[in-house]
């Protein structure tokens, strides 16, 4: 007979509509630009979330490094130092290492994709100075300070924590 017990499950999973019918889930980013947290990895130092941007031009010249993941659900996008364009239904791997610059063509009414970001994103100005960054934890003081300012609590991001 096995000496082992049945090991409790400690992790929650998390299974919920991306997007999302209340529109104060999307948290500000900058003019026009939100995230909406999908997944906040406290532990390994990831996370993943909807960009939404309903402006065009450059939104971010950033170096990751680490990995990031990206999938296209509407909308298009694409860095300026390189020639393809990530349109809706791509599937997008971003190699660590190297500063690009994401715009959005004029065309271009709304982008949304959902991008899983390992590490950090780390803003350069365009002499290439470091000029802040985001990490899981800048993400979540966002989360926090915005909940709260839209009536839903600072610990309404809790459910997306890990
Ligand atoms: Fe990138």
């Amino acid at each position: 007979m096995s000496t082992f017990a049945v090991v409790t499950r400690k992790v929650n999973d998390l299974v919920l509509t991306a997007i999302p019918e209340d529109e104060r889930l999307w948290v500000p980013q900058a003019e026009s630009v939100w995230f909406r947290p999908l997944f906040l990895n406290t532990v390994a130092g990831e996370w993943v979330n909807l960009l939404r941007v309903r402006r065009s031009g450059v939104l971010s010249r950033h170096r990751h490094p680490a990995p990031v993941h990206g999938y296209v659900i509407k909308g298009s996008w694409r860095y300026l130092e390189h020639d393809w364009i990530a349109r809706a239904g791509m599937y997008v791997f971003e190699p660590p290492g190297e500063i690009h610059t994401l715009v959005v063509d004029d065309d271009v009414d709304e982008m949304i994709t959902l991008f899983h970001v390992s590490g950090a994103l780390i803003y350069f100005d365009a002499a290439d100075n470091p000029c802040g960054h985001d990490d899981v934890h800048t993400k979540i003081e966002l989360c926090r300070r915005h909940y709260t300012a839209v009536g839903l609590g600072e610990d309404f991001v809790d459910q997306f924590i890990r």
